[in-house]
Protein backbone atom coordinates (compact mmCIF):
# COMPACT_ATOMS: atom_id res chain seq x y z
CA UNK A 1 0.00 0.00 0.00
CA UNK A 2 1.15 3.52 -0.66
CA UNK A 3 1.63 5.93 1.80
CA UNK A 4 1.42 8.92 -0.62
CA UNK A 5 -1.47 10.19 -2.94
CA UNK A 6 -1.21 12.36 -4.29
CA UNK A 7 -4.69 13.53 -6.36
CA UNK A 8 -4.81 15.65 -9.51
CA UNK A 9 -8.11 16.65 -11.95
CA UNK A 10 -7.35 17.25 -15.10
CA UNK A 11 -9.67 18.18 -17.79
CA UNK A 12 -8.17 19.27 -21.31
CA UNK A 13 -4.73 19.42 -19.70
CA UNK A 14 -2.76 17.65 -23.02
CA UNK A 15 0.00 20.53 -22.98
CA UNK A 16 0.43 20.51 -18.82
CA UNK A 17 0.90 16.56 -18.02
CA UNK A 18 4.05 15.47 -19.28
CA UNK A 19 5.62 18.70 -17.43
CA UNK A 20 3.71 17.76 -14.84
CA UNK A 21 4.83 14.04 -14.88
CA UNK A 22 8.54 15.80 -15.09
CA UNK A 23 8.13 17.80 -11.96
CA UNK A 24 6.03 15.06 -9.76
CA UNK A 25 8.71 12.42 -10.27
CA UNK A 26 11.08 13.20 -8.74
CA UNK A 27 9.45 14.92 -5.75
CA UNK A 28 7.56 11.16 -5.62
CA UNK A 29 11.21 9.57 -5.70
CA UNK A 30 12.40 11.42 -2.42
CA UNK A 31 9.50 10.95 -0.52
CA UNK A 32 9.98 8.70 2.85
CA UNK A 33 7.50 6.50 1.69
CA UNK A 34 5.98 4.73 -1.48
CA UNK A 35 3.85 7.06 -3.17
CA UNK A 36 0.82 6.92 -6.18
CA UNK A 37 0.01 9.47 -8.37
CA UNK A 38 -4.04 9.39 -8.71
CA UNK A 39 -5.10 11.73 -11.93
CA UNK A 40 -8.48 11.95 -12.59
CA UNK A 41 -9.76 12.83 -16.15
CA UNK A 42 -12.66 14.58 -15.80
CA UNK A 43 -13.98 14.35 -19.17
CA UNK A 44 -11.63 15.52 -21.12
CA UNK A 45 -12.05 15.78 -25.05
CA UNK A 46 -8.38 16.02 -26.12
CA UNK A 47 -5.39 13.85 -25.68
CA UNK A 48 -5.52 13.73 -22.11
CA UNK A 49 -6.79 10.39 -21.38
CA UNK A 50 -4.30 8.51 -24.23
CA UNK A 51 -1.76 10.58 -22.16
CA UNK A 52 -2.51 8.69 -19.04
CA UNK A 53 -2.30 5.44 -19.70
CA UNK A 54 0.87 6.07 -21.16
CA UNK A 55 2.11 7.92 -18.06
CA UNK A 56 0.47 4.50 -16.49
CA UNK A 57 2.14 2.37 -19.01
CA UNK A 58 5.14 4.27 -18.37
CA UNK A 59 5.38 3.99 -14.16
CA UNK A 60 2.77 1.65 -12.04
CA UNK A 61 2.76 4.38 -9.45
CA UNK A 62 0.48 6.37 -11.87
CA UNK A 63 -3.19 5.08 -11.26
CA UNK A 64 -6.24 7.06 -12.95
CA UNK A 65 -9.89 7.33 -13.33
CA UNK A 66 -11.88 8.53 -15.94
CA UNK A 67 -15.45 10.10 -15.25
CA UNK A 68 -18.13 9.44 -18.00
CA UNK A 69 -18.28 13.16 -18.47
CA UNK A 70 -17.31 16.37 -17.56
CA UNK A 71 -18.58 16.97 -13.70
CA UNK A 72 -16.51 19.64 -12.57
CA UNK A 73 -13.17 20.16 -10.75
CA UNK A 74 -14.59 19.86 -7.26
CA UNK A 75 -16.26 16.67 -8.08
CA UNK A 76 -13.25 15.52 -9.89
CA UNK A 77 -11.47 16.12 -6.68
CA UNK A 78 -14.13 14.32 -4.76
CA UNK A 79 -14.15 11.23 -6.60
CA UNK A 80 -10.10 11.13 -6.61
CA UNK A 81 -10.38 11.01 -2.68
CA UNK A 82 -12.82 8.35 -2.97
CA UNK A 83 -9.67 6.46 -4.17
CA UNK A 84 -6.89 6.83 -1.76
CA UNK A 85 -5.17 4.57 -0.47
CA UNK A 86 -1.90 6.24 1.39
CA UNK A 87 -1.87 7.46 5.09
CA UNK A 88 -2.00 10.95 3.37
CA UNK A 89 -3.59 12.57 0.70
CA UNK A 90 -2.24 16.00 -1.39
CA UNK A 91 -4.54 17.49 -3.76
CA UNK A 92 -3.52 20.30 -6.10
CA UNK A 93 -4.16 21.30 -9.73
CA UNK A 94 -2.37 19.63 -13.06
CA UNK A 95 -1.42 23.12 -14.59
CA UNK A 96 1.62 23.23 -12.00
CA UNK A 97 0.26 26.39 -10.52
CA UNK A 98 0.58 24.95 -7.20
CA UNK A 99 4.05 24.21 -7.27
CA UNK A 100 4.87 20.41 -6.48
CA UNK A 101 8.62 21.45 -5.06
CA UNK A 102 6.53 22.67 -2.00
CA UNK A 103 5.14 19.07 -1.09
CA UNK A 104 7.95 17.66 1.03
CA UNK A 105 7.67 20.91 3.54
CA UNK A 106 3.83 20.01 3.51
CA UNK A 107 4.90 16.67 4.65
CA UNK A 108 6.89 17.68 7.46
CA UNK A 109 4.34 19.61 9.00
CA UNK A 110 1.86 16.50 8.90
CA UNK A 111 4.75 14.73 10.46
CA UNK A 112 4.73 17.68 13.26
CA UNK A 113 1.06 16.74 14.26
CA UNK A 114 -0.90 18.33 11.54
CA UNK A 115 -3.79 17.06 10.20
CA UNK A 116 -4.38 19.40 7.71
CA UNK A 117 -1.90 21.36 6.07
CA UNK A 118 -3.38 24.23 3.23
CA UNK A 119 -1.03 26.48 1.26
CA UNK A 120 -2.31 30.08 1.48
CA UNK A 121 -1.41 32.31 -1.85
CA UNK A 122 0.36 35.21 -1.30
CA UNK A 123 0.03 36.66 -4.57
CA UNK A 124 -0.84 35.44 -7.81
CA UNK A 125 1.66 35.69 -10.62
CA UNK A 126 0.50 36.72 -14.29
CA UNK A 127 -3.52 36.65 -13.67
CA UNK A 128 -5.96 39.68 -14.37
CA UNK A 129 -6.53 42.37 -12.00
CA UNK A 130 -10.44 41.28 -12.43
CA UNK A 131 -10.08 38.06 -11.61
CA UNK A 132 -7.36 39.05 -8.90
CA UNK A 133 -9.68 41.78 -7.43
CA UNK A 134 -12.99 39.57 -7.39
CA UNK A 135 -11.09 36.73 -6.00
CA UNK A 136 -9.93 39.10 -3.17
CA UNK A 137 -12.89 40.42 -2.01
CA UNK A 138 -14.92 37.18 -2.52
CA UNK A 139 -12.74 35.68 0.28
CA UNK A 140 -13.19 38.34 2.73
CA UNK A 141 -16.74 38.35 2.21
CA UNK A 142 -16.83 34.87 2.92
CA UNK A 143 -14.83 34.79 6.00
CA UNK A 144 -17.36 37.22 7.10
CA UNK A 145 -20.49 35.11 5.97
CA UNK A 146 -19.55 31.77 6.63
CA UNK A 147 -20.36 29.62 9.51
CA UNK A 148 -17.22 28.34 9.68
CA UNK A 149 -13.48 29.97 9.98
CA UNK A 150 -12.60 29.54 6.29
CA UNK A 151 -8.88 31.29 5.86
CA UNK A 152 -8.73 33.35 3.17
CA UNK A 153 -6.65 33.02 -0.46
CA UNK A 154 -6.45 28.96 -0.28
CA UNK A 155 -7.37 26.95 -2.93
CA UNK A 156 -8.04 23.15 -3.15
CA UNK A 157 -3.60 22.87 -2.79
CA UNK A 158 -3.15 20.95 0.30
CA UNK A 159 -2.40 17.67 2.41
CA UNK A 160 -5.03 15.83 4.12
CA UNK A 161 -4.45 13.03 6.66
CA UNK A 162 -6.40 9.64 6.14
CA UNK A 163 -8.56 10.62 9.16
CA UNK A 164 -9.55 13.79 7.63
CA UNK A 165 -9.78 12.19 3.75
CA UNK A 166 -12.21 9.38 5.42
CA UNK A 167 -14.43 12.11 7.23
CA UNK A 168 -14.70 13.79 4.03
CA UNK A 169 -15.40 10.86 2.14
CA UNK A 170 -18.21 10.50 4.09
CA UNK A 171 -19.75 13.78 3.64
CA UNK A 172 -22.93 13.04 1.21
CA UNK A 173 -23.66 16.72 -0.24
CA UNK A 174 -23.35 17.01 -3.67
CA UNK A 175 -22.64 20.98 -3.84
CA UNK A 176 -19.20 20.44 -2.72
CA UNK A 177 -17.14 23.49 -1.81
CA UNK A 178 -13.96 21.62 -0.63
CA UNK A 179 -12.21 24.23 0.76
CA UNK A 180 -15.23 24.89 3.10
CA UNK A 181 -15.60 21.82 3.72
CA UNK A 182 -11.92 20.86 4.91
CA UNK A 183 -12.05 23.66 7.32
CA UNK A 184 -15.63 22.29 8.40
CA UNK A 185 -13.72 19.22 9.42
CA UNK A 186 -11.93 21.13 12.21
CA UNK A 187 -8.79 19.18 13.44
CA UNK A 188 -4.77 20.58 13.66
CA UNK A 189 -4.93 22.80 10.30
CA UNK A 190 -1.83 25.10 9.76
CA UNK A 191 -1.20 27.43 6.31
CA UNK A 192 1.67 27.18 3.75
CA UNK A 193 2.47 30.12 2.18
CA UNK A 194 3.56 30.40 -1.30
CA UNK A 195 3.27 32.44 -4.33
CA UNK A 196 1.26 31.49 -6.96
CA UNK A 197 3.07 30.67 -10.44
CA UNK A 198 1.26 31.35 -13.85
CA UNK A 199 -0.79 28.72 -15.85
CA UNK A 200 2.28 26.11 -17.40
CA UNK A 201 0.63 25.90 -20.93
CA UNK A 202 -3.58 25.72 -22.06
CA UNK A 203 -6.01 27.50 -20.71
CA UNK A 204 -7.57 28.52 -18.09
CA UNK A 205 -10.79 25.98 -17.26
CA UNK A 206 -12.49 27.95 -14.78
CA UNK A 207 -14.58 30.32 -16.63
CA UNK A 208 -15.91 33.78 -15.62
CA UNK A 209 -19.31 31.54 -15.15
CA UNK A 210 -17.85 28.87 -13.51
CA UNK A 211 -15.66 30.79 -10.87
CA UNK A 212 -18.97 32.86 -10.31
CA UNK A 213 -21.28 29.06 -9.64
CA UNK A 214 -18.13 28.31 -7.08
CA UNK A 215 -18.77 31.68 -5.45
CA UNK A 216 -22.61 31.23 -4.89
CA UNK A 217 -21.39 27.39 -3.69
CA UNK A 218 -19.32 28.50 -1.34
CA UNK A 219 -21.63 31.35 0.38
CA UNK A 220 -24.94 29.17 0.10
CA UNK A 221 -23.52 25.67 1.14
CA UNK A 222 -21.65 27.55 4.41
CA UNK A 223 -24.24 30.86 5.36
CA UNK A 224 -27.44 31.59 5.39
CA UNK A 225 -26.94 35.31 5.76
CA UNK A 226 -28.05 35.60 2.28
CA UNK A 227 -31.61 34.33 3.38
CA UNK A 228 -31.79 36.89 6.38
CA UNK A 229 -30.42 39.59 4.01
CA UNK A 230 -34.15 38.76 2.52
CA UNK A 231 -35.96 39.36 5.47
CA UNK A 232 -33.68 42.65 6.31
CA UNK A 233 -34.40 43.93 2.61
CA UNK A 234 -38.54 43.36 3.58
CA UNK A 235 -37.95 45.06 7.15
CA UNK A 236 -36.37 47.93 5.33
CA UNK A 237 -39.31 48.71 2.78
CA UNK A 238 -41.60 48.68 5.69
CA UNK A 239 -39.82 51.16 7.43
CA UNK A 240 -39.52 52.96 4.31
CA UNK A 241 -43.29 52.93 3.21
CA UNK A 242 -44.34 53.54 6.61
CA UNK A 243 -41.95 56.76 6.90
CA UNK A 244 -43.77 57.57 3.24
CA UNK A 245 -47.46 57.06 4.54
CA UNK A 246 -46.27 59.73 7.54
CA UNK A 247 -45.30 62.14 4.74
CA UNK A 248 -48.26 61.94 2.66
CA UNK A 249 -50.62 61.85 5.32
CA UNK A 250 -48.90 65.20 6.98
CA UNK A 251 -48.69 66.87 3.50
CA UNK A 252 -52.97 66.50 3.16
CA UNK A 253 -53.51 67.78 6.28
CA UNK A 254 -51.04 70.60 6.53
CA UNK A 255 -51.58 73.45 4.18
CA UNK A 256 -48.66 73.16 3.00
CA UNK A 257 -50.48 73.35 -0.71
CA UNK A 258 -47.81 71.71 -2.22
CA UNK A 259 -49.47 69.21 -4.43
CA UNK A 260 -48.24 65.06 -4.26
CA UNK A 261 -46.76 65.06 -7.87
CA UNK A 262 -46.96 61.20 -7.71
CA UNK A 263 -45.58 59.21 -10.82
CA UNK A 264 -41.79 59.58 -9.95
CA UNK A 265 -42.59 58.22 -6.49
CA UNK A 266 -44.96 55.70 -7.44
CA UNK A 267 -42.85 54.38 -10.35
CA UNK A 268 -39.65 54.35 -8.24
CA UNK A 269 -41.23 52.30 -5.15
CA UNK A 270 -42.88 49.97 -7.68
CA UNK A 271 -39.58 48.91 -8.48
CA UNK A 272 -37.60 49.17 -6.23
CA UNK A 273 -40.41 46.72 -4.01
CA UNK A 274 -40.56 44.06 -7.49
CA UNK A 275 -36.94 44.11 -7.26
CA UNK A 276 -36.72 43.49 -3.52
CA UNK A 277 -38.60 40.17 -4.07
CA UNK A 278 -36.93 39.17 -7.23
CA UNK A 279 -34.02 39.21 -5.34
CA UNK A 280 -35.44 37.81 -2.24
CA UNK A 281 -36.74 34.66 -4.68
CA UNK A 282 -33.56 34.20 -6.21
CA UNK A 283 -32.05 33.47 -3.11
CA UNK A 284 -34.42 31.44 -1.81
CA UNK A 285 -34.58 29.89 -5.31
CA UNK A 286 -30.54 29.29 -4.82
CA UNK A 287 -31.14 27.01 -1.27
CA UNK A 288 -34.35 25.62 -2.61
CA UNK A 289 -32.24 24.49 -5.57
CA UNK A 290 -29.98 22.44 -3.52
CA UNK A 291 -32.54 21.26 -1.44
CA UNK A 292 -34.19 19.88 -4.56
CA UNK A 293 -30.42 18.64 -5.78
CA UNK A 294 -29.56 16.83 -2.51
CA UNK A 295 -32.86 15.04 -2.06
CA UNK A 296 -32.45 13.71 -5.72
CA UNK A 297 -29.97 11.36 -4.15
CA UNK A 298 -27.92 10.74 -7.41
CA UNK A 299 -24.17 9.50 -7.37
CA UNK A 300 -21.64 11.81 -7.54
CA UNK A 301 -20.20 10.66 -10.69
CA UNK A 302 -20.44 8.12 -13.16
CA UNK A 303 -16.84 6.23 -13.91
CA UNK A 304 -16.07 5.12 -17.47
CA UNK A 305 -12.41 4.13 -16.77
CA UNK A 306 -10.28 2.70 -13.68
CA UNK A 307 -6.96 1.81 -14.18
CA UNK A 308 -3.57 1.01 -11.25
CA UNK A 309 -5.63 0.49 -8.37
CA UNK A 310 -5.22 -3.46 -7.80
CA UNK A 311 -0.98 -3.32 -7.73
N1 LIG B 1 -10.54 21.09 -13.85
C1 LIG B 1 -11.36 19.97 -13.85
N2 LIG B 1 -12.65 20.07 -14.32
C2 LIG B 1 -13.17 21.26 -14.76
C3 LIG B 1 -12.34 22.40 -14.72
C4 LIG B 1 -11.05 22.29 -14.24
O1 LIG B 1 -10.94 18.88 -13.44
O2 LIG B 1 -14.33 21.28 -15.18
C5 LIG B 1 -9.16 20.97 -13.35
C6 LIG B 1 -8.08 21.50 -14.27
O3 LIG B 1 -7.63 20.52 -15.18
C7 LIG B 1 -6.99 21.92 -13.33
C8 LIG B 1 -7.77 22.38 -12.10
O4 LIG B 1 -9.07 21.78 -12.20
O5 LIG B 1 -6.17 20.85 -12.94
C9 LIG B 1 -7.87 23.87 -11.97
O6 LIG B 1 -8.38 24.45 -13.14
P1 LIG B 1 -7.81 25.81 -13.75
O7 LIG B 1 -6.34 25.82 -13.66
O8 LIG B 1 -8.39 25.99 -15.10
O9 LIG B 1 -8.47 26.88 -12.78
P2 LIG B 1 -7.79 28.00 -11.87
O10 LIG B 1 -6.32 27.76 -11.78
O11 LIG B 1 -8.14 29.27 -12.51
O12 LIG B 1 -8.47 27.83 -10.55
MG1 LIG C 1 -5.02 26.84 -12.79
Amino acid sequence: MPKYSLIVPVYNEEKTLPELYRRLKPIMDELDGEAELILIDDGSRDRSVSLLRELHDQDSRVCYLSLARNFGHQIAVTAGLNFVRGEVAIIMDADLQDPPELIPDMVNLWRDGYQVVYAQRTSRKKEGWFKKFMAYSFYRILKQLADVDIPTDTGDFCLLDRQVVDLMNQMPERNRYLRGLRSWIGFKQTAIRFERDPRFAGEVKYTFRKSLALAINGLVSFSKVPLRMATYLGLFSALMSAIMAILVLYWRLSDTHSPVTGFATIAIAIFFLGAVQLVSIGILGEYVGRIYEEVKGRPLYTLAEIKGFQR
